[in-house]
């Protein structure tokens, strides 16, 4: 791949993308399949938008990149991830793997750490992980509070976030932290409170853990309906490590996504089906958890929304590998190549309802990777091979970046 704009630092001007082998636009009026696929394509993108999709000869532009026959696709919208903390628990996944139970308490030990932090080094671990997430593809990351548990920790926890996202979410109901131990029903009127007070003005989203062991449905309830009224979108986790009922919850309040998803009754599935709420699938926890993995093929064929995101975390899901979580969909939750790439992009982007993410078409934002490799399908077919060869975030090559090594 040749880069011309390497050493060009604004998005001023127009970029043209040619030579493009297989473009997944995610656009069906555009191309071929749900994909929206062109072959020999390029794209036009201008400032930090896409503003022209074409197949053949590319028009002029003030700089060009030569994708070489490669396949192009819109980069990859992460709608959940942890990536603000300090500590490493690695030895607890070790145990983990020598036959110990996942519970929702290790969440405590990430706080202690994260408490324990100073802001620099916050924002420097948060930002190594964002640029790790950049060089594997991902364009747009939603960033989670919940490993503060104070009001101050969690307001310093998502203004960190705001520097590397607008999609941030304040997630004060993760764990009753220690000091509230037996006093659940006080901890949550905190987070309702001054703590949702402290956080809005730094949060797009608010979200709950509803499950046993975390907080139960009249909880997780009461903090979406304070959330709303501070004017966040709700989000929520549930049904990870058993059936419950926080799916119905989150569409019953209209939540943008639910996430994990792994045990749902027929119920379950006939509500998400329904309704506008996206089922976000977070396959590298249950990887990383010896759990079940969530059926995906069931949710799909019923016709709801999926999407899939690392859930980056130092707990149960320490990734910022979107192509590990494809493979893993595609190899053991049964979602074809094609529809795993969807729900990692578009879907991902309606997750956090953004039309202008998850797409390659005029208007929107010009996100996009150039794989080291012919077809997306090899995201799933060569698991473990890092083959993101550039990724352009909002107009700009961030990777490999004007600072990266020749
Ligand atoms: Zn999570």
């Amino acid at each position: 791949v040749v880069d011309d704009g390497r050493t060009t630092p604004a998005t001023a001007g127009t970029t043209v993308v040619d030579h493009i082998g297989l473009l997944v636009t995610n656009d069906p009026a555009r191309g071929a399949g749900p994909l929206g696929v062109l072959h020999d394509a390029h794209l036009v993108l201008d400032g930090d938008r896409v503003v022209a999709v074409g197949t053949g000869p590319a028009p002029a532009a003030d700089r060009r990149i030569d994708a070489g026959g490669r396949c192009v696709l819109p980069g990859f919208v992460d709608s959940h991830t942890h990536l603000v903390f300090a500590g490493d628990r690695s030895a607890e996944f070790a145990a983990r793997m020598a036959g110990r139970p996942y519970e929702a308490g290790g969440i405590r030990t990430t706080v202690d750490a994260t408490r324990a932090a100073d802001d620099g080094r916050l924002r420097r671990s948060a930002a190594r992980r964002r640029a790790e997430g950049r060089a594997a593809g991902i364009t747009t990351v939603e960033i989670k509070s919940g490993y503060g548990l104070t009001s101050e920790h969690e307001a310093r926890t998502l203004r960190l976030g705001r520097e590397l996202t607008p999609e941030t979410t304040f997630l004060g109901a993760h764990v009753v932290p220690a000091e509230y131990d037996g006093r659940a029903d006080d901890y949550v009127e905190l987070v309702c409170g001054p703590m949702l007070t402290a956080c809005a003005p730094h949060a797009r989203w608010v979200d709950a853990f509803c499950e046993r062991g975390a907080f139960d449905v009249d909880q997780c309830r009461a903090v979406l309906d304070a959330g709303r009224r501070a004017g966040l979108g709700g989000r929520l986790h549930a049904n990870q490590l058993g059936p419950g009922p926080g799916v119905r919850l989150a569409v019953e309040l209209g939540c943008a996504s639910v996430d994990h998803c792994t045990h749902l009754d027929d119920g379950d599935v006939a509500a998400l089906a329904g309704s506008a709420t996206v089922a976000t699938l977070l396959p590298a926890s249950d990887f990383s958890t010896r759990q079940p993995y969530p059926d995906a093929r069931r949710l799909v064929d019923a016709g709801v929304t999926v999407a899939l995101a690392t859930n980056a975390n130092p707990g149960s899901s320490h990734t910022t590998s979107m192509a590990f979580c494809i493979a893993l969909a595609v190899r053991e939750m049964r979602l074809t190549p094609d529809e795993a790439v969807w729900a990692a992009t578009a879907g991902g982007a309606a997750a956090l309802r953004r039309d202008d993410l998850g797409r390659l078409a005029p208007g929107c934002r010009a996100d996009l990777v150039v794989l080291d490799a012919p077809d997306h399908v090899h995201l799933a077919y060569r698991p473990g091979v890092p083959l993101v060869s550039v990724t352009i975030e909002a107009g700009r090559v961030r990777f490999p970046g004007a600072d990266a090594p020749d």
